[in-house]
């Protein structure tokens, strides 16, 4: 049974990354792998950013920027290969579609032009990738996920078409080779690229592990594994060994970057193990997402949110709120594309707590102010415990004052000054 591996940027974002990967891959090259690579670090921002400059036709900082990017590849390259290696020409091929697009005078659609630009990110990453490995032993074939996810025409999210990829993916990787392919991309029925939404590359791994009935998911990241607190915040966050899949699809609700919902799905639906192990230490254990496990060690899981807005609201009569009143607010915040990240009701108002977002947030507020009576608290903080005890709530409120505590029996969350 084949064992999927997913790497993404940080683990490939320099020459030495790139070496310490060639070690790791090593360890499984007797076994059928398949190896999906994200765009290395920064860079999917940077051809974010050149699509900005293109699509405002700020042409002379486009072709800056884009130089910046091609010298990085360029340099990247020549440290990984000998000066005669072909790398060098796939790599000026995929920077000349670049520039193909750019010359164009913009049609005016966005995300169409986003894709096209966006997914070499990862056709340049894995074609590196791909000669590094056959250099260094690690034999493979290199797949172009185009060919492997087939979803609609969405561009930017793009829906995964499952029943055309678990055929293509069938039908392109049949032997017990070794196989390097891009994560996030995929392409249409017409052979047009597409994108999966921004740190797509965990469920492209996901979508490959579903379709080839995999053994097992290990995604590499720079942590050692899932830790009960993002460790910037906790310093004495600890890792978890083992978890259930319903659990981190929970924690994933509530904002954890574990691993996004999406990815979790369709391995939970084929019971296929989910590894994440640390690439910086690969010989450690790492966490285990897996059916019917229990959470091992059972500690309280922090989940942080910064700057969050509450929001009250009441009838101007001061009436008490009633159906009609939330279903006039839901359909505000629905307008507004708006998830709620926790609310409140009491007799006489309603209250959401939100993630500030500067665009969304003035909106919303004219609309709720031209119905109802609304007050604001700004730059709060919301922290979800799950698995809580009262230890866990005092170290969390100690020094800030509390606006707005809710409970239910295996999570708190809790609205901070
Ligand atoms: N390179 C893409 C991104 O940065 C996809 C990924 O990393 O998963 O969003
Ligand atoms: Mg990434």
């Amino acid at each position: 049974m084949r064992i999927i591996l997913k790497f993404g940027g940080a683990s490939i974002k320099d020459d030495k990354a790139i070496k310490n990967v060639g070690h790791i891959l090593h360890k499984y090259k007797s076994r059928p792998i398949i190896i999906v690579f994200s765009a290395i670090a920064k860079v999917t921002n940077m051809l974010e950013e050149i699509v900005g400059l293109y699509v405002n036709s700020l042409k002379e900082d486009m072709f800056l920027k884009l130089q910046k990017l091609k010298d990085f590849h360029f340099n990247l390259v020549k440290k990984l290969f000998h000066k005669d290696h072909e790398i060098h020409n796939i790599i000026n091929n995929l920077f000349v579609e670049i520039e193909w697009v750019l010359e164009e005078e913009y049609n005016g659609d966005y995300d169409y032009i986003y894709d096209q630009i966006v997914s070499v990110g990862e056709l340049l990453s894995s074609n590196i990738m791909s000669a590094y490995c056959n250099d260094k032993g690690i034999n493979n074939n290199l797949i172009d996920a185009r060919d492997l996810i087939k979803t609609n025409a969405d561009y930017r999210f793009a829906k995964v078409n499952w029943e055309e990829t678990i055929s293509s993916i069938n039908n392109i990787i049949k032997s017990r080779k070794t196989y390097i392919t891009q994560g996030f991309i995929g392409g249409t029925t017409e052979n047009c690229t597409t994108t999966l939404g921004r740190e797509g590359s965990d469920f492209t791994a996901a979508i490959l592990a579903y379709g080839l009935d995999a053994k097992e998911l290990i995604v590499w990241k720079d942590v050692p594994g899932i830790m009960n607190a993002d460790p910037n915040l906790f310093n004495d966050a600890e890792k978890i060994l083992s978890i259930p899949f319903h659990e981190a699809i929970e924690l994933a609700f509530y904002g954890a970057k574990v691993i996004h919902p999406n990815t979790i799905q369709p391995l939970q639906t084929k019971n296929i193990p989910l590894r994440v192990k640390s690439f910086i230490n690969p010989d450690l254990k790492g966490t285990t997402i897996i059916k019917g496990s229990k959470i091992k060690p059972l500690l309280p899981f922090y989940i942080v949110k910064e700057n969050q807005i509450l929001i009250s609201i009441s009838d101007p009569l001061l009436s008490f709120i009633v159906e009609e009143h939330l279903s006039n607010i839901f359909f505000i915040f629905s307008k507004h594309n708006i998830r709620i990240n926790m609310m409140q009701h009491s007799a006489v108002s309603f209250s959401v707590c939100l993630d500030h977002d500067k665009y969304k947030i003035p909106k919303v507020l004219d609309d709720l102010q031209s119905n109802f009576n609304v007050v604001f608290n700004e730059g709060l903080t919301l922290y979800t415990i799950r698995h809580y005890n009262q230890h866990s709530i005092d170290k969390i409120l100690k020094g800030k004052e509390l606006l707005l505590e809710q409970k239910t029996r295996n999570t708190i969350h809790l609205v901070l000054k």
